[in-house]
This record gives structure tokens, C-alpha cells and sequence, in this order.
């Protein structure tokens, strides 16, 4: 049987490493498209050991022929589509190129896949955002979609052209709905991250407060490494689907600051949380909380990390992080 080969697009970025490395371990050859860039941002893929073990190929979802490229240079039973633009915030600043990559750039993929190998099987990275104003609770794969940011509406379309496209050309093609997930290697940007950094720096006396937004939203958070998974295991069924991969947890921004100012021992956690209205969004998503009993049940699927297992991960994660680079700049290393 010939080697199982899969392309990735979106590997820079935090879910992207955490795939390469479950794929380069079950002996497939891992190829990534990546965007030019002015300076090297591939350190995850270095934080991961796994930087030498990837083939990336340059590349851009704005660009069909790139991708074209791509495929007709790596050749992919597999194909991964983690690009996008992918922070919610960013999206009402910038909506139609969140648009053109985060929607329309799915279609590329899939007319490419069409045109070059109908065979090559297809994932696609689509999210709980899409729920947005939640219409039933907990969210599963029939819960009515209703997005509130251009994000979510990207997203949307991204889900049906990727059902179209199974549906009209009898592609293997899969959604996964994959509620938020962290880890060490999230963007600084979102939430979860965003405190564990903040929470690093205050013990290593680095950083004073916490800027924060709306601490009472809520969110179900896993582990990136463990949702990758969830990836991988649809594309090896036999029949493509559409499935939620979540914890079945929620709980609060609250919460979360809690358990991790606890981690470094300060358990007075007000003292430094300064909430600034410039984190409030124009349109909130009150409330996520999915239901994964069909991921469980036809994937064999389930989350092996838990809520405060994953923010006390984080925390230490940057506290070494935190603590080498001052290491560096004061010339001890
Ligand atoms: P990140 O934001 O960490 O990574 C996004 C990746 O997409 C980066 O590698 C980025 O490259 C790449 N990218 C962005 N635009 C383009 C483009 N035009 N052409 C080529 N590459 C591009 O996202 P995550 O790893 O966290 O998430 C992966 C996917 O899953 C995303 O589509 C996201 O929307 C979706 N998702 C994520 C969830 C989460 O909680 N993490 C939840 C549900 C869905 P560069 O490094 O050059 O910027
Ligand atoms: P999202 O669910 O994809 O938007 O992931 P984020 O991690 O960016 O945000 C999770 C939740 O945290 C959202 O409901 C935000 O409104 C809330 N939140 C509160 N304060 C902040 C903040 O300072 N930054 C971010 N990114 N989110 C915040």
C-alpha cells in the first residue's frame, strides 16, 4: 500500500503542529502550505521537535494556483484546512479578507482537490462560533447555526460549501465542529492564553494587571492536542461526516483567571484583573456548550484533558517560557 501523505494548510499556527506531529507518528509524509513571510514564524513547529520532519510549501488560501501547486508537489491523500483567519475580534475589523480567506478560500481547496483528485479526503476546520447566539444548549451536529461576528458568518458558509461539495460531486469531505481549544502554543490573543502569559509575568513580577473583557462569558474548552485527533479519525472513516468534538463543559472567563493566578500561588486574583471595555465585543456569544456524543460514538472519540488540567498546563507552560527569556536577556543562558 502506498504511504499515507497529508497536507496541511493553516501549520504555523497552533493546531496545525499538534496534527503534524499525530500524522508524522503514524508514519505519514506531512507537507504544509505556508504564507510568505517577513520574518520566520515557524517556532511552534520548532517548539514541537518537528520543524525538519515537515515538506512546507509556499502558499496562500487567497491563491487557488498556489494551492493547485500544492497538491500537484505533494500529492495528499489527505487534506487538512486549518488556514484562516481565526480571531474573532479581528474579524469586524477586517471582513472581507476574513471573507476571501476564512470562507472563499475553502472553495480553492476544494475546486483544486475536484479538479487535480476527486479521491484526496478533506477536512474542514469549522467552528462553534457558528452557533453564536445559541438557538438550544447543549450544541450538537442539529443545533440551527446563528452566527454573530464575521467570523461566524465565514464559517458558515465554509460548512455548507464543504457539504455542497460532497453532496454535488460525491467528494470525501468532512466538517469538524470543534468548540474552543487551547495550549501552550495558542496565540497570545485569545483568552485562555492571554491569561496564563499575564499570569507568568505577574509572578515573575514582569507584567502589573490583567486587561480583560467580559469576565462572565462562558466557553468549553479542551486541549488542541486532543481535538487533532478528533481530525485525523474522521477521515478514516468510510463514509465522510459532520461532527461536534467538544469537552461537554462550560464554564466561566471567571473561572478560568481563577484557577490560574491559584496556580502561582495568588489567590487574590481581583487585586489584578483591570476589566477595559475595549475588550467587550460588538456582538458576544454568550454561552457555548457542545454535545459530542456522535464523535464519541461513530469516531470512538473522547477528550483526555481536562478544564484545570489544561489552564495549570498553560500557566507552567509560560512560566518557563517567561522565565527563559528573561534568562536570555539578562545573559545568564
Ligand atoms: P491559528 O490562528 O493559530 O492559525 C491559523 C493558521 O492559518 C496560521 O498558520 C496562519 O498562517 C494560516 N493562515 C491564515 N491566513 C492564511 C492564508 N490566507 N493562507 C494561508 N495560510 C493562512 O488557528 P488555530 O490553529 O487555532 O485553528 C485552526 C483552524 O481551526 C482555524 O481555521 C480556526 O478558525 C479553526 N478553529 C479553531 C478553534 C480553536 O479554538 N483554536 C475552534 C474552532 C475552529 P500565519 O502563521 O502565516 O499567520
Ligand atoms: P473565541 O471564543 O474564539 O472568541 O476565543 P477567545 O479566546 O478570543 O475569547 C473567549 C471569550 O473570552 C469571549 O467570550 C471573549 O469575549 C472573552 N474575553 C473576555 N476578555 C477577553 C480578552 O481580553 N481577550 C479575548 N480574546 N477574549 C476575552
Amino acid at each position: 500500500m502506498s504511504r499515507n501523505t497529508a497536507l496541511i494548510t493553516g501549520i504555523t499556527g497552533q493546531d496545525g503542529p499538534y496534527l503534524a506531529r499525530l500524522l508524522l507518528d503514524k508514519g505519514y509524509e506531512v507537507s504544509g502550505l505556508v504564507r510568505r513571510s517577513s520574518t520566520p514564524n515557524l517556532e511552534r513547529l520548532e517548539r514541537l521537535g518537528i520543524r525538519d520532519r515537515v515538506r512546507l510549501i509556499e502558499g496562500d488560501l487567497g491563491d487557488g494556483g498556489s494551492i493547485i501547486n500544492a497538491i500537484d508537489l505533494c500529492e495528499p491523500s489527505e487534506f487538512y484546512n486549518l488556514a484562516g483567519q481565526s480571531f474573532v475580534p479581528e474579524s469586524w475589523k477586517t471582513p472581507v479578507q476574513t471573507g476571501d480567506f476564512t470562507a472563499l478560500g475553502i472553495t480553492r481547496c476544494l475546486e483544486a482537490i475536484r479538479l487535480i483528485d476527486p479521491e484526496i479526503r478533506f477536512y474542514q476546520a469549522s467552528s462553534s462560533e457558528m452557533f453564536g447566539k445559541a438557538q438550544e444548549t447543549p450544541q450538537s451536529e442539529t443545533t440551527p447555526f446563528w452566527p454573530r461576528s464575521p467570523y461566524g458568518v465565514a464559517k458558515v458558509y465554509g460548512y455548507w460549501i464543504t457539504i455542497n461539495y460532497r453532496e454535488s460531486y460525491g467528494l470525501h469531505t468532512s466538517n469538524g465542529i470543534l468548540f474552543n481549544h487551547e495550549s501552550p502554543l495558542r496565540g497570545l490573543e485569545f483568552l485562555p492564553r492571554k491569561v496564563s502569559n499575564a499570569v507568568a509575568r505577574i509572578s515573575l513580577d514582569l507584567q502589573k494587571d490583567l486587561q480583560i473583557g467580559n469576565l462572565e462569558a462562558r466557553r468549553d474548552w479542551g486541549y488542541a492536542n486532543d481535538y487533532v485527533e478528533a481530525m485525523w479519525l474522521m477521515l478514516q472513516q468510510d463514509e465522510p461526516g459532520d461532527y461536534v468534538v467538544a469537552s461537554g463543559e462550560t464554564h466561566t472567563v471567571r473561572e478560568l483567571i481563577e484557577i490560574a493566578f491559584g496556580r502561582v500561588g495568588l489567590d487574590d486574583y481581583e487585586k489584578y484583573v483591570v476589566v477595559n471595555p475595549d475588550f467587550y465585543r460588538p456582538a458576544e456569544v454568550d454561552l457555548l456548550i457542545g454535545d459530542a456524543s456522535k464523535a464519541r460514538a461513530k469516531l470512538g472519540w473522547k477528550p483526555k484533558v481536562g478544564f484545570r488540567e489544561l489552564v495549570e498546563m498553560m500557566v507552567d507552560a509560560d512560566v518557563e517560557l517567561e522565565k527563559t527569556k528573561l534568562a536570555v536577556k539578562q545573559n545568564i543562558l
